[in-house]
């Protein structure tokens, strides 16, 4: 553990160190230092963006549950798989709302003697159990829609249209209220377009209960569950993908590692970088861990892994560790 002293020495440690503020309030006045006060920034950004959304979770997650459980009931009740493919998808999204929602608590607990990078991946595999539960719904969903295309099952198709319709309310409400704060936020964007996308699905089961209802087409339902059942796999697909690059450490979006290499190789006295690896801790958190090969006889070391923090927290790595070698 940091000793309450350690804030005086902290410009001779190497880059890796990295305070953790919740840690050690003590250090709070090494805000002052440029590459402290750039390093703090994803972390603050983390606690607005959670307080902030607090409420539109919060309705969120009450509004997706009641209609997902109308959705099925109705879906089940009066023969629509369109609207079972539907509330399939609301309910994917309450997991994921919910799954999200406490690796974010987990990832705001401070790293401790077993777990030393604390537990910023939680997040990450969450969205992998997510994705591998929404692409398991959307096989049944695919699965059923292709048996029900031959067989044509009947369905009453009035209680089914206002369920889809349920659906548009519920989800444009939902856009709304995470769209209403904070619209600048990249993720809330992202929130509310997916939103306006899961309205336009219950529109589109709210169409094909209509037409159902006048023409006595039933395989336009089994059809529409099937488009249902591809937009939630194709969901399903783009988290996996995203999650499964985390799993793998691939270097985050947003840093160009020609960038971060160009970066270290001209500072003064480098001479080669190399085993340079950079990945996330979590999503607002990246590490890095460098070789640097520099003349150890016209370079000041504690200088230089003070220049490599500074030009790093300003790319965007927080925490770095870089071990210095001297030309072979
Ligand atoms: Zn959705
Ligand atoms: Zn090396």
């Amino acid at each position: 553990m940091a000793q309450p002293n350690d804030h005086g020495h902290s410009h001779h440690q190497s880059p890796g160190h990295h305070p953790n503020p919740a840690e050690n309030p003590s250090q709070g006045n090494g805000a002052s230092h440029p590459a402290v006060a750039i390093q703090r920034q994803p972390h603050h950004r983390q606690h607005q963006h959670r307080s902030g959304s607090a409420r539109a979770f919060r309705w969120s997650v009450i509004l997706n549950s009641g209609l997902s459980a109308l959705q099925l009931g109705i879906g089940f009740g009066f023969g629509s798989l369109a609207l079972i493919g539907d509330a399939v998808h609301n309910l994917g999204d309450v997991a994921g709302l919910l799954l999200g929602w406490g690796a974010e608590r987990l990832s705001s607990r401070a790293p401790n003697e077993r777990f030393t990078y604390g537990f910023g991946r939680s997040t990450q595999l969450a969205s992998l159990a997510n994705a591998v539960l929404i692409l398991m719904a959307s096989a049944v969903v695919l699965m059923e829609g292709i048996k029900r295309l031959g067989a044509s099952t009947e369905i009453i198709s009035t209680p089914v249209a206002w369920a889809a319709a349920a659906g548009i309310v519920v989800n444009l409400f939902s856009a709304r209220l995470f769209g209403h704060d904070n619209s600048h936020d990249l993720n809330r964007r992202a929130a509310v377009i997916h939103l306006l996308g899961d309205a336009a699905v219950s529109g589109a089961v709210l169409v094909s209960a209509i037409v159902v209802g006048i023409t006595h087409w039933y395989w336009l339902d089994a059809a529409t569950g099937i488009a249902v059942g591809l937009a939630v796999a194709w969901s399903g697909w783009g988290l996996l993908r995203d999650a499964m690059q985390v799993a793998l450490d691939a270097v985050p979006p947003g840093i160009e590692m020609a960038a971060v290499d160009q970066a270290l190789r001209h500072l003064p006295g480098v001479l080669d970088v190399h085993h340079l690896h950079v990945w996330g801790m979590s999503t607002s958190q990246i590490a890095l861990t460098a070789h640097v090969v520099r003349r150890p006889l016209e370079v000041d070391d504690m200088a230089l892994l003070h220049q490599a923090k500074v030009r790093l927290a300003e790319i965007g790595i927080a925490h770095s560790t870089i071990q210095l070698e001297p030309p072979s």
